[in-house]
């Protein structure tokens, strides 16, 4: 089979996520045949290495050799077993471990980066009505991305994915985003709003220190430090929205680690799996859990579920990632990573189609100047993949998120055609 002939099949049955289908006539869909390290490889044989991590999820490469044989093993013992009534060995080794790391007392599991910020909606909001409080208000952040299910997208203010459905979602309110304005504006604006509604808001919920989907805008630790004092003297709640940050993206194992702070409520996902299967968690303290501990009668429970809740190959999967990050010290070998990205990032400051370079940690963006607003994304997208890098643009900002498998080699390369790539674009500058 050729990629032509796949792609013809897949059109005539497949509608593609973040997609308008009516695009792939002129940027054709790529059948991907396999998997290995940092490369994915269509069938026509050409490879391409994964730049962003598959969408974000992928840390420690394809077809891992460890993380595919410890699937299998669990394959051959536990697939999956209803989480209602129900425990297996994966997931409590997994819980032990992420709540050691993280310092939470407790956490509930889900299967989506959407689903688990559905429980971190609902929770909060239940934990003031188990308390015969009604609390309907949530506050966001401006440019922020917190999923596409409709409490998520709610939250979120990517007016792309959203605006549609406003008169069907429910009703939210966004401070001024500290990546768009001074920090001093943002507490400000947070503190404004969250006085206003005094009493009706249950919780603030953010990305910490990258917005990412609204385009890989950073802002810094002192923020998320006031925000956590601020949510504390008006009596609300803090999620911490660590789906594309957590899991050593930003430099820590989670990004509220470099505030110095604790949240209320943390949903991860994303890397959880080094990009293997679908899983989410929500991590919460004490007081958390204890406000929906009462008799069944009481209407206290928290009667949420996904049928694939902790599902055991998941599981499985996240402790292979876990044994890694562990094993190889990876939060430390990252640094040296993080440092090469610096200094070849340096290179592209001052290009004449560059406006901004930012980077946190693992992830770095290179935001473009176009004057004319051209649509570049596809374009780019695919002259890059003609060189064997795949790199996926948001609007005008060109973003790198790879594997921690990444070689030198491999970071240079991606760096190289990128920077061949945005000079080589005509946006009329
Ligand atoms: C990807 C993402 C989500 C949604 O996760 P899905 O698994 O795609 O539903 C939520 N929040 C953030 C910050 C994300 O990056």
């Amino acid at each position: 089979m050729t990629n032509e002939e796949l792609a013809k099949q897949d059109l005539g049955c497949i509608f593609h996520p973040c997609s308008q289908m009516k695009d792939y006539e002129n940027y054709p869909i790529i059948p991907i045949k396999r998997g290995y390290g940092a490369y994915i490889e269509d069938f026509e044989g050409r490879a391409y290495l994964d730049c962003i991590s598959s969408w974000w999820v992928n840390l420690f490469g394809h077809a891992n050799e460890e993380i595919n044989a410890k699937i299998t093993k669990q394959l051959g013992e536990l697939e999956h077993v209803i989480f209602a009534g129900f425990t297996h060995e994966p997931a409590l080794k997994l819980s032990r471990r992420l709540l050691d790391l993280s310092g939470f007392d407790k956490l509930f599991f889900a299967d989506n980066g959407s689903s688990a910020v559905e429980v971190a909606l609902k929770m909060a909001y239940q934990f003031f009505a188990n308390r015969g409080e009604q609390r309907p208000l949530f506050v966001s952040l401006s440019n922020s991305y917190h999923g596409e299910t409709m409490g998520a997208l709610a939250v979120s203010d990517t007016g792309l994915y959203k605006d549609i459905y406003s008169p069907i979602l429910l009703q939210t309110l966004q401070a001024a985003s500290p990546a768009l304005v001074s920090e001093d504006e943002a507490i400000a604006s947070m503190k404004d709003l969250l006085r206003q509604n005094a009493n009706k808001v249950a919780s603030v919920i953010v990305e910490p220190l990258v917005q990412c989907a609204g385009g890989m805008l950073m802002y810094d630790a002192s923020y998320l430090k006031r925000l956590k004092s601020l949510c504390e003297e008006e009596g609300v709640f803090l999620i911490c929205d660590e789906i594309a940050v957590g899991f050593g993206r930003t430099g820590s194992m989670f990004a509220y680690e470099q505030a110095g702070i604790k949240p209320d409520l943390v949903c991860l996902s994303k890397g959880i799996t080094a990009g293997y299967l679908p899983l989410s968690v929500v991590l919460m303290r004490q007081e958390m859990y204890d406000a929906f501990y009462d008799d069944y009668e009481k209407g206290r429970s928290f009667m949420h579920s996904h049928s694939y809740t902790a599902n055991a190959l998941a599981c499985a999967a996240a402790n292979a990632c876990l044994d890694i990050f562990e094993r190889d010290n990876i939060i430390e070998t990252n640094k040296a990573k993080i440092a090469l990205i610096a200094s070849k990032l340096e290179g592209f400051r001052g290009l004449k189609n560059v406006l901004e370079v930012r980077q946190r940690g693992m992830i770095a963006a290179v935001e473009l100047k176009n004057p004319l607003q051209k649509r570049i994304s596809l374009e780019f997208s695919q002259n890059c993949m003609k060189e064997g890098v795949y790199l996926r643009p948001l609007g005008n900002v060109v973003y790198f998120m790879p594997p921690y498998i990444f070689t030198s080699e491999q970071l240079h390369k991606m760096l190289d055609v990128a920077k061949n790539a945005i000079e080589t674009l005509d946006l009329g500058n």
